[in-house]
């Protein structure tokens, strides 16, 4: 499902929350990166027609947010950041339920219960209590509730935060998989969530600061990420003189991995940039470029 954002503004009183955002999402899985506060949040509530933004125009489908939200409502499932469960309910019990409110007819509500709790792969805990379920189980039944009714689109605000790495990776997997049937947008602020988006932003203080594929993204960091060996003494200042990215100690030796536009020592090692060194690249260029701007 296509979306198109023009010029989009968001202000909270006189605090712009989102800035004159332009973006096209084509569709397959979506990233939205960036750190706390960035606004994805905002972002996400007003593609899944919950929020009105202060100007812009936001297209969902052929279809516009402002005036045709209760028609887009019916195409889009939504798994907000936090999905308040009833924990002494079982899980085909709370699926049900929710299956009710959004109008699934009463013939089609078991075998639709049955399909998603397939899909997220939790049908042998159906007739579980969700109170005693672990957070990655939470979270794929929040998905399994946002698949109900079939949506277009699906909307994932944060859904790996809280998960352990195996239960993150699982989970990201199966919304790459749920993303060759329906598009789905996933908002995060951790960059390995979006190793597997077709295509993601990233935003910064409410700004769109970049827009491609994660290979576009990790290439903003070509010929500036760097391999230097210092003794432990030297350490701050090469620490305040550059963006560090990892660093291992050994025997008073401190090998750390940065990004530098000019080689940092006579024998600094090239590296091929990575995913998080090109979203690094792009926030700290935009930060700089706000410095210089209010210098
Ligand atoms: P993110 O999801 O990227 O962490 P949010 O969209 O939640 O970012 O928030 C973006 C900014 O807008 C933050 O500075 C936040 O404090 C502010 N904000 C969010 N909601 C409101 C609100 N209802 N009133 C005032 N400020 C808000």
């Amino acid at each position: 499902m296509e979306i198109i954002l023009t010029e989009v503004t968001k202000e909270y009183g006189n605090f712009q929350a989102l800035s004159n955002i332009t973006m096209h999402i084509p569709g397959g899985m979506f990233g939205l990166l960036g750190p706390n506060g960035a606004g994805k949040t905002t972002l996400m509530r007003i593609l899944a027609t919950l929020l009105v933004p202060t100007r812009g125009k936001v297209e969902i489908g052929g279809l516009d947010a402002l005036r045709q939200g209760a028609y887009i409502r019916q195409r889009l499932g939504y798994l907000p950041q936090e999905f308040g469960f009833y924990p002494s309910l079982k899980a085909f019990e709370l699926l049900e339920y929710i299956a009710i409110l959004k109008n699934v007819s009463k013939s089609q509500r078991k075998s639709q219960v049955e399909t998603v709790l397939a899909e997220v792969n939790l049908l042998d805990q159906a007739h579980r209590k969700v109170g005693t379920f672990s957070g990655g189980m939470r979270q794929r039944l929040g998905i399994a509730q946002a698949l109900l009714g079939n949506p277009e689109l699906l909307i994932v605000d944060e859904p790996t935060a809280g998960l352990d790495p195996e239960e993150r990776i699982r989970f990201r997997n199966l919304l790459a998989r749920l993303s060759k049937k329906s598009t789905v947008l996933l908002s995060t602020h951790i960059v390995a969530d979006v190793e597997l988006c077709d295509s993601l932003v990233v935003l910064e203080r409410g700004r769109l600061v970049f827009s491609g594929s994660p290979v576009e993204l990790a290439a903003r960091a070509s010929h500036i990420v760097w391999q230097v060996k210092v003794p432990v003494e030297q350490w701050p200042e090469v620490e305040r003189r550059y963006t560090v990215l990892a660093t291992q100690i050994a025997d008073g030796t401190v090998q750390a991995r940065l990004l530098a536009s000019d080689p940092p020592q006579a024998d600094a090692q090239p590296l091929a940039p990575r995913l998080e060194d090109g979203y690094m690249a792009v926030i700290q260029n935009h930060q700089k470029q706000r410095e210089e701007s209010h210098a």
